[in-house]
């Protein structure tokens, strides 16, 4: 028998000879609110998304404590990370994928996993309603009800077109892993299309210009793996045709990659122009028709060109489940699950949520900040010297990697600086600031901070609305990193939950109700580092302590951390090997 699925679930099952878990909506809903014959003995643990949150929540999680059920519509965890290489065939699909059945395998007896869709979460029923992804049951109806005793929300993210008229439609997207082999059908179709007879060469050229729209990280990955592919393989299969090929990224903001080091965006912007890649920045994109995209730039007014492929790397935005549920909390206005820092959803007392779909909510911040002030004035004189402000920054910056990743997409020097630009004239050493002059110079960063998302998947910010950058921060390792993190730290909490009853979240040192010893630690992100691939065998890399490399070695560096970064040595194997097979054979360019 199923627990978690109610009384009529298992009827419907034991009539139907078993095996079936799902039921008519409706009936789940009645079933659920019958009171259960007996105490469940383990609590029931429901885990929304099999991405890099859940992934790393459910693989870290010790099982044998909970009833573990999971849920998400693809029943496998993909290594996004590598999806750029699957769109032009230097790695397989397959080999970045990893059943989570596989997974799981281990911890198979405890663990449940429906392929399904939740398309809403009940908070007060302690309940999710899921559509099967995979076909209908007995009655024509794949819906079913799941309930809950703690729930895991790791839903991540989906595309976010910004109303730009004509992206759905003509866009292709890279999100997902069918995307990047969409991409990779049409790449060659494009190819074969222009190689016909009858095709003009305006058209030819036409046909061969490929678009990415957003100069971020995957952005430039997918433009520096098409000239890789272009140069090392196309060439050579389509002579005919290869001088009418163009590669063109267009990116709102000043820069490609300008969450990185200004040293990093210059190497990569200087080699795109030796490879002949067009960058095309300070233009934002208005509409995209089946043949033209529309762009707009402050200097030129509106251009149109047209093209034969366009990939929008340009925005990440909310799931629609995601949206109903912070509607039903009061969560509006909001783009990601707003969390405290032991990423329980605010005023949701048995629901967590980690990864894309969530941030530490601001609000927080201020009252940490007032915290770690009040323990930074020891003699409670009102005041502090620059040097303690220092230290209290420092603080800060450690609790909130979200306030150094914006100062760096600001390409700003220093929060220090905007604190003292903030304080006014006060930036001698010997100076002393009164606390609140401090808080209100804090308030002003606190302003400018709130629309970054704390685990980072997309900062829209507000001073990028102003300047028309979207900057896309999503993609990079560090923030897989946000992910993982989390559901690592989440698991370990619930694998000390029952030491912790009292205070599943922990004696809350910063607010200063707890003493002692600490159960749980509020989430702290480690930030380990990331990469940018330039193609032809390069890449640069941000790593630890503000350490900056680009060239042909750390393209070695990123093989060897993709590699080790793999989820299994299945895959691992398989990257590996088609890393080889390229070298040796070049890519595939069948239409398969
Ligand atoms: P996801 O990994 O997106 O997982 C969401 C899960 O929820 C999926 O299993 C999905 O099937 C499931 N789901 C969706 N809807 C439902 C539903 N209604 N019901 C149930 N389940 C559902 N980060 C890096 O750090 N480094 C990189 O190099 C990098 N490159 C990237 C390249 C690309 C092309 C992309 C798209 C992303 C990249 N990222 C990279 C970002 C990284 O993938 C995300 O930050 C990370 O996946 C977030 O993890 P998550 O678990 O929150 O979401």
């Amino acid at each position: 028998t199923h627990p978690s699925v109610s009384t009529a679930a298992l009827l419907v099952a034991a009539a139907s000879g078993g095996g079936l878990v799902a039921y008519a909506d409706s009936a789940g809903e009645n079933a659920s609110s019958e009171p259960s014959q007996e105490a469940p003995r383990k609590k029931k643990v429901v885990v929304l998304g099999t991405g890099w949150a859940g992934t790393s929540f459910l693989k870290d999680l010790d099982c044998s404590k909970y009833e573990v059920k999971v849920i998400s519509p693809r029943n496998y965890f993909a290594f996004t990370p590598l999806l750029p290489s699957v769109t032009c065939g230097t790695v397989e699909a397959r080999s970045i994928v990893e059943p989570i059945r596989k997974m799981l395998e281990k911890k198979r007896k405890d663990v449940t996993f429906y392929e399904a869709e939740c398309f809403k979460i009940d908070a007060s029923k302690k309940a999710v309603h899921c559509r099967s992804a995979v076909g209908t049951n007995f009655d024509g109806n794949g819906d079913f009800m799941v309930d809950y005793d703690y729930l895991v929300v790791a839903l991540g993210a989906t595309v976010n077109t910004f109303n730009t008229p004509g992206v759905m439609e003509n866009c292709y997207f890279l999100k997902e892993v069918e995307d990047a082999q969409k991409i990779r059908r049409n790449v060659i179709d494009c190819f074969e299309k222009a190689s016909l007879p009858n095709i003009s060469e305006e058209e030819k050229r036409k046909i061969l210009h490929f678009v990415i729209i957003g100069g971020g990280p995957t952005g430039v990955e997918f433009a520096a793996e098409m000239h890789d592919f272009l140069v090392e393989d196309l060439v050579k299969l389509y002579p005919a045709i290869q001088d009418f090929v163009k590669i063109t990224i267009i990116q709102s903001g000043e820069h490609i990659l300008n969450m990185f080091d200004q040293r990093i965006a210059t190497f990569a912007e200087i080699k795109f122009q030796r490879d002949g890649i067009e960058v095309n920045t300070g233009f934002r994109v208005v509409k995209v028709s089946d043949d033209l995209i529309t762009m707009k730039s402050k200097s030129l007014g509106e251009v149109s060109v047209p093209y034969g492929m366009a990939v929008w790397s340009a925005g990440v935005g909310t799931r629609p489940v995601i949206m109903d549920f912070m509607q039903q909390i009061g969560q509006t206005n909001r783009r990601v699950l707003a969390t405290n820092e032991w990423l329980r959803v605010h005023e949701c007392d048995s629901i967590y949520a980690i990864g894309d779909c969530a941030s530490i909510t601001q609000r927080k911040i201020m009252d940490d900040i007032s915290t770690v002030f009040k323990m930074a004035d020891k003699d409670n004189s009102g005041t502090l010297t620059l040097k303690e402000i220092n230290d209290v920054i420092e603080d800060i910056c450690i609790r909130y990697p979200q306030v150094e990743l914006y100062m760096k997409s600001m390409h700003m020097l220093d929060i220090r600086d905007l604190i003292k630009d903030a304080i006014g004239d006060s930036h001698k050493e010997s100076m002393v600031v009164d606390i609140e002059e401090f808080k209100k110079a804090l308030s002003h960063v606190d302003s400018q901070v709130k629309s970054v998302p704390a685990t980072a998947q997309v900062a829209f910010i507000s001073i990028c609305k102003r300047s028309l950058a979207r900057v896309n921060i999503l993609r990079f390792l560090k923030l897989c990193q946000v992910a993982a993190q989390q559901g690592h730290y989440l698991a370990e909490c619930f694998n000390k939950m029952d030491q912790c009853k009292e205070h599943p979240e922990g004696p809350l040192r910063m607010t200063g109700t707890g003493s002692g010893r600490h159960n749980f630690r509020p989430f702290r992100y480690k930030h380990l580092g990331q990469f940018a691939p330039l193609g032809g065998e390069q890449a640069a890399a941000e790593l630890p302590g503000d350490w900056v490399s680009m060239g042909h070695s750390t393209q070695w560096l990123w093989y060897s951390v993709y590699a080790s970064k793999q989820v299994s040595w299945r895959t691992r194997m398989l990257v590996v090997s088609d890393w080889t097979r390229r070298f040796i054979f070049g890519r595939d360019s069948s239409r398969i």
